[in-house]
């Protein structure tokens, strides 16, 4: 980000300092081209200013070609000349500081000279063709993916839709969104010459879409310091609080963890396992999540111990020692190496306790593995170069319409861009996109052809659905979990699998309800829209019920005795079906059940379905000639005050006798009423149904289909 570009406060005669941002010096581009490939630092010597990049980057890549990054900094520092930060440092620090911490994660050398040039095209007057001819089709690529788009031309869109474009390209290459990441690091610990407003804008954004990116990306060293520098922003008075406890901690003379990292340290001595044994302290949000859970914080609780070894099985050789030597606490033991995370990382986690009840968590991993741990993709390099053996997730749908799709590209990020297509405008995007990412636990499901789905915790078939064949799931009208039948709306766990039972209607519908049930914004965005495209008319009935889940013997909701009713045995009672309230004109079909009672269903009812598949005789019924009916209604609306007696009044003008009325507690602001309701007149339904979805808040009112 760029944004702080101003003009400098040139010395000599008074110029106004709150010239335009992003004011472009100017710049004889002919001179400047000459003055990259010249230079005045020689072919193969390094200007002093990427001293410490140079060497942050070798000692990574020993035998990296410096080359590109010194022609690319001669670039960026004469384009970038006479701009500067708000700080009022020369703008070139900015670049600097944002390779310069790239280069330290280990990032390989393309990333580290597109991060040099990373705001050239942005801000100055270098082009993204120039970037191109000199540094290379990938270079450009990557400087393209972080270049923002503009103001002028997207208004308030500019920042969600530059997201949108960022991501588009990290799908192609994740290099993309390293570089954004370090550079957001940067512009946050650098935000305090910002107006305060301006600061927790930006610290939103950080928290809401950046943070949980940087988690996602298993970029742990930058996610840490983002959450620490937005926590600072947004909770000022818990941030001083939480430093006051790290402060208090450090000044006590003893230090429990010390004393553990001692002990661990002659316990794996003695069993000749080689290892480094070090001591993590916590971050601030971490100290303060602790303390929020434990209360009271004691020596142990400020940080980690962490040991290193060479190889993957000293892990478990680690374990066991500690395990025998020490006193465990069991509970706290998770093994992120057998089953990694969805970001890459790898450890094993346990706890010890001391004989005075303090607890110290340790981690347990290998270099490469704590490499990964601090680092997520940045560490994985050029992914195109190491496709054969990047260890990165699934793969399943690597390539997109021709395009190239980086190999790496975790599932996650798949379904993102997949849902980001349907997104219809910004604000369903943007707000999609923040929820999203909010949901950082994720499950695998496995299909029954052996493959394999990503998705969220929390998750339901509904979801599966959708993931597994887009807007076709449309279609489905069950599941089986586990080989058992499933209600749509069952949520999945970890390792179920999941087959989902596909309908062959071409013209199949979703029901509205299964928006209840959406949780994947894939699911979600395809049920909305189609929603969107078939409004329901007042006369007009729900989308036809779908068996969702195995039907159960239908039970008539309460003893009614249909009078209204013609049926072909006189002498049998007669019952209106609980589960789909038939009503004049409906067509309708009987079933005989027990004690010589005939349940009268409409046809379309899915216990029909049901009760035909199983061979059981349909009874002919028809309706007489009285003219009332009772009802089942479902009103779903979003709550506000007087919503409940807006609506009864409704009704009540429409002249339906309220019978029973419930209404469900609301779940995230929604409120569902089921009304049942004697009608004097069945041809009436449509108006009160009408009157019913006027009522506002009220969003949709249909009949009562099976409970
Ligand atoms: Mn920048």
């Amino acid at each position: 980000m760029s944004a702080e570009a101003t003009n400098p406060a040139t010395p000599g005669p008074v110029v106004p300092t709150v010239a335009r941002r992003k004011a472009r010096p100017r710049i004889d581009l002919r001179r400047l081209g000459l003055a990259a490939l010249l230079g005045n630092a020689a072919r193969g010597r390094l200007p002093d200013a990427i001293g410490h990049v140079a060497e942050a980057h070798r000692a990574h890549y020993p035998d990296a070609d410096l080359e590109p990054l010194r022609r690319a900094y001669v670039l960026a520092e004469s384009s970038h000349r006479g701009q500067m930060r708000k700080s009022g440092e020369p703008y070139i620090t900015h670049p600097l500081a944002v390779t310069l911490i790239l280069a330290e994660l280990g990032a390989e050398t393309t990333t580290l000279t597109a991060s040099l040039l990373h705001d050239t095209v942005e801000d100055t007057e270098v082009t993204l063709d120039q970037v191109g001819e000199e540094f290379g089709a990938e270079v450009r690529y990557l400087v393209d993916g972080v270049t923002k788009l503009e103001k002028v031309d997207y208004g308030a869109a500019a920042e969600p839709e530059t997201f949108r474009k960022m991501l588009v390209a990290t799908g192609s290459d994740v290099r993309v969104m390293s570089i954004k990441l370090a550079d957001r690091l940067h512009n946050m610990r650098t935000l305090g010459v910002m107006r305060p407003e301006k600061q927790a804008r930006i610290a939103k954004v950080t928290r809401d879409v950046l943070i949980p990116l940087a988690e996602r990306l298993g970029v742990q060293a930058l996610k840490t310091e983002l959450e620490d520098l937005v926590f600072a922003i947004l909770h000022p008075e818990e941030y001083a609080h939480t430093r006051e406890l790290i402060a208090e901690n450090t000044a006590r003379a003893d230090d429990p963890l010390a004393d553990i990292a001692d002990e661990v340290r002659a316990v794996l001595r003695e069993a000749d396992i080689p290892a480094e044994v070090l001591i993590r302290p916590r971050h601030f949000v971490s100290v303060h999540r602790v303390s929020r859970k434990r209360g009271e914080l004691r020596g142990c609780d400020f940080g980690r111990l962490l040991v290193l070894v060479n190889e993957d099985a000293d892990c478990y050789a680690v374990l066991g020692e500690l395990h025998t030597c020490l006193t465990p606490v069991v509970s706290e033991f998770k093994d992120f190496i057998a089953v990694p995370k969805f970001n890459l990382y790898q450890s094993l986690h346990t706890a010890v306790a001391r004989p005075d009840g303090q607890v110290a968590e340790v981690l347990i991993r290998t270099h490469q593995m704590h490499k990964v741990a601090e680092a997520g993709v940045v560490a994985l390099g050029n992914p195109y170069a190491q496709a054969a053996d990047a260890p990165a997730a699934d793969t399943a749908d690597d390539t997109v319409d021709g395009e190239r799709a980086d190999p790496t590209r975790p599932g996650w990020l798949s379904r993102l861009l997949d849902w980001q297509k349907a997104a219809p405008d910004t604000d369903t995007f943007w707000s999609t996109l923040r929820e999203d990412l909010a949901q950082d636990r994720e499950i695998t499901v496995f299909r029954p052809d052996g493959g394999t789905l990503g998705l969220p915790d929390g998750a339901t078939c509904v979801d599966a659905a959708y993931a597994q064949y887009g807007e076709d799931a449309h279609a489905c009208i069950g599941a089986r979990v586990n080989g058992r039948l499933a209600t749509l709306s069952t949520v999945l766990r970890d390792g179920d699998t999941v087959q989902l039972l596909m309908g062959q209607d071409p013209a199949s519908e979703p029901s509205r309800e299964w928006l209840e049930h959406a949780h994947t914004p894939a699911a979600r965005i395809a049920i909305q829209r189609w929603l969107a495209t078939h409004p329901t008319t007042a006369a007009e009935e729900l989308p036809a019920p779908v068996p969702s889940r195995p039907v159960p013997e239908p039970q008539a909701s309460a003893p009614r005795t249909a009078s209204a009713v013609v049926v072909d045995r006189p002498e049998a009672a007669v019952r209106l079906a609980g589960c789909c309230t038939p009503v004049p004109p409906d067509e309708v079909t009987g079933f005989a059940v027990r004690g010589g009672v005939v349940t009268v269903h409409r046809v379309e009812c899915a216990a029909v379905a049901h009760m035909k598949g199983t061979g059981r005789p349909e009874i002919a019924v028809s309706w007489g000639d009285s003219t009332g009916c009772r009802v089942t209604l479902v009103a779903e609306s979003f709550g506000r005050p007087h919503l409940l007696a807006d609506l009864t009044e409704a009704m009540a003008q429409e002249g339906a006798e309220i019978v029973s009325a419930t209404v469900e507690p609301p779940s995230q602001q929604r409120v569902r009423h089921t009304y049942t309701v004697e009608l004097p007149d069945a041809a009436h339904l449509p108006a009160l149904m009408r009157a019913m979805r006027n009522v506002p808040g009220v969003y949709d009112v249909g009949r009562a289909r099976h409970q």
